[in-house]
């Protein structure tokens, strides 16, 4: 199955380079490559990196070093997002343009605060609380002084208006049989998201969905973690014109606490199971034998 329809699949492991690559990152890899593989297409690495505080230089090339010993190097050189940051810029331009972002100049304690007098505010699918939209009504040379004098602030998505521009939309999942399966959206649930953050010109939503189409991906392998927020990267789509993938989320390995695997399991870490004498094949079947 191929949105394109024309092309080849292209699939990609999208890692944010915050820790070591670990049994988790290449059951991961090993999905998007096997992917690509068996239908004689493409296999992409992308590092998403907009987050400057968490993800370094040293930890990117680490990563990149122990995938490529594992063998799930990129087929095509890596994209690394910071190196986009214009691109992410010009699409912030245009939807501002389209006033369907509007600036919001809250704190996180600001956020919780008004949620707090408001008696509750509802859960985004993602388990976030929704916005409570405290600064959606500012009036806009209001706030463009505010940004003039120099105050700190984010960008927000103005749901409603991009849900009525967006209308009514499905996402494909290709089951484990690869059987194309319409899912509904509700992007709604999300509130009035973060595009661009206080402390970073743009956000994971924007820049995934951005780089998915740019890279030209058709298949999105990625673990279940990220199946809720599927509903709203189909309305970025919708709304820039961008071609949607198709999605097959996948299980996640697990520590044997029974939480996600992180950089904290380190004995999960390719470099230690490397430095303890594992092979290459050995780590590899680890990984794929997990689940
Ligand atoms: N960078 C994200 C992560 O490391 C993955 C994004 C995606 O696959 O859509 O969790």
């Amino acid at each position: 199955m191929c949105s394109y329809g024309w092309c080849m699949i292209t699939t990609r492991f999208a890692p944010s380079p915050t820790g070591a690559l670990h049994l988790g990152h290449v059951y991961a890899a090993w999905q998007a490559w096997r992917a690509a593989g068996t239908a004689g297409g493409r296999y992409l690495v992308r590092l998403e990196d907009i987050d400057g505080a968490r993800c370094t230089a040293p930890l990117a090339l680490a990563l990149l070093q122990d995938l490529a010993w594992v063998g799930l190097a990129s087929d095509q050189p890596v994209r690394v997002q910071s190196a986009h940051m214009p691109d992410y810029a010009a699409v912030l331009a245009g939807l501002r343009a389209r006033r369907l972002i509007y600036p919001c100049f809250c704190s996180r304690a600001d956020i919780m605060r008004e949620i707090a007098a408001s008696g509750g505010a509802p859960h985004a699918p993602d388990g976030g609380a929704v916005y409570p939209g405290t600064c959606r009504s500012i009036d806009p040379s209001q706030a463009a002084d505010r940004i003039a004098a120099g105050a700190p602030h984010a960008w927000r998505l103005h749901m409603q208006a991009a849900c009525a521009e967006g209308g009514k939309l499905t996402y494909t999942e290709l089951g484990r049989d690869h059987r194309p399966l319409e899912i509904p959206c509700n992007p709604a649930a999300f509130g009035d998201v973060v595009l661009a953050r206080r402390d970073a010109p743009c956000s994971y939503h924007l820049c995934v969905t951005h780089d998915d189409a740019a890279q030209g991906i058709t298949l999105v392998t990625r673990g279940e973690d990220l199946r809720a927020a599927t509903g709203l990267h189909r309305l970025l789509q919708q709304l820039m014109g961008w071609v949607a993938p198709d999605y097959a989320h996948h299980r996640l390995l697990l520590g044997a606490d029974g939480a996600r695997l992180s950089k904290r399991d380190g004995a999960a870490g390719v470099a230690v199971l490397r430095e303890a004498g594992a092979t290459a094949a050995e780590v590899w079947r680890m990984a794929s034998c997990a689940v």
